[in-house]
């Protein structure tokens, strides 16, 4: 009995995606569950890992002993060297040795990474990255999450904390973002950012369909905005007009700096309403990236949907066994 499957897995906050990849790298089985409840412990997350994976064992027919290797991303800062995470924000880790849990209990090689990382990486493998060197992502969820590849490889920085294309700096008399400064770009053009800014039109008597939409986290569902935007919600589409327009700034900004010859869009909100997101950004980005820079740099859409993050953590088994990565 060979061993030859690759077990790759999306932890996010409310959800994890597991995969079982074979030995010609076919996606062979995969699960979905709502978990990881804020304010679990670490016991029991990694006890929803454990599950996770053992549901894919099972629903693929194979045993432990077949794993070739266990491979995650996670939101946060990753220590993907010593498979330690640092930090979370929505879960509550501090300096956990997560590799260690995993690969005493199955017994097989467990790599992680952070989840926007490895989403890029996952386009730059096996998505709409393939082929390119250079790539700036930006992934748009509850979040503006970012990740950068530079000369084909994932560029993590300096320990490991590269990458935040959400808290560039895009007017500082901005609103207020989660990380404390004002006028990052994910305090506009992530889904938090949107209904912050719907919100305080509804507060000044405008009418829009999103009040029901948005829970009291302030957050909401994609599905929704799209809905709002087929309804021609003013207040929503406006929002999206905002969201947009930095989203432009932002990566003509990084395409300034970088020099990608490619610039990714993916994240929930892309899956949904990608088309429209991608019409607005391409109509504004040329205002702000350099003529001269900007006719190299192709603009696109991820590819795999939800599973960026699901195929880069399989890009993270293949690059370690390759020895790219030490
Ligand atoms: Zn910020």
């Amino acid at each position: 009995m060979s061993k030859k499957y690759n077990i790759c897995l999306d932890i996010g906050g409310t959800k994890v995606l597991g995969a079982v990849f074979n030995g010609k790298d076919k996606l062979v089985c995969k699960v979905k569950r709502r978990s990881t409840d804020q304010g679990a412990e670490s016991e029991n997350i990694e006890a929803v890992i454990i599950e996770v994976t053992r549901l894919l064992l099972q629903k693929a027919n194979i045993k432990k002993s077949q794993i070739n290797a266990i491979s995650a991303g996670v939101p946060g800062i990753v220590d993907s060297k010593n498979g330690i995470v640092v930090f979370t924000p929505n879960l509550p880790w501090r300096n956990y040795d997560l590799r260690s849990a995993i690969e005493k209990e199955f017994g097989a090689k467990f790599y992680l990474g952070n989840d926007v990382n490895v989403g890029v990486l996952g386009e730059y493998r096996y998505g709409a990255g393939r082929g390119h060197k250079n790539i700036v992502g930006f992934f748009i969820g509850t979040g503006v999450g970012g990740g950068l590849i530079l000369n084909k490889k994932l560029y993590v920085g300096h320990e490991f904390k590269a990458g935040e294309l959400g808290h560039l700096i895009i007017d500082e008399n901005g609103p207020l973002c989660g990380c404390g400064n004002h006028g990052c770009l994910e305090a506009f053009s992530s889904k938090k950012g949107m209904a912050k800014y719907i919100l305080s039109q509804i507060e000044a008597g405008r009418p829009s369909e999103m009040g029901e939409a948005i829970d009291e986290h302030g957050v909401f569902k994609s599905k929704f905005l799209k809905m709002a935007v087929e309804h021609q919600d003013q207040v929503a589409l406006e929002a999206i007009d905002q969201a947009c327009h930095y989203l432009a700034i932002g990566a003509g900004s990084m395409i300034n700096a970088l020099s990608p010859d490619c610039v990714i869009f993916g994240g929930g909100v892309i899956e949904a309403l990608g088309d429209l997101f991608m019409e607005k950004i391409l109509a504004e980005i040329d205002k702000y990236a350099m003529p001269a820079i900007r006719p190299s740099v192709e603009i696109m859409k991820a590819s795999l949907g939800d599973y960026s993050n699901i195929y880069g953590a399989l890009a993270m088994i293949k690059d370690a066994e390759k020895g790219k990565r030490k």
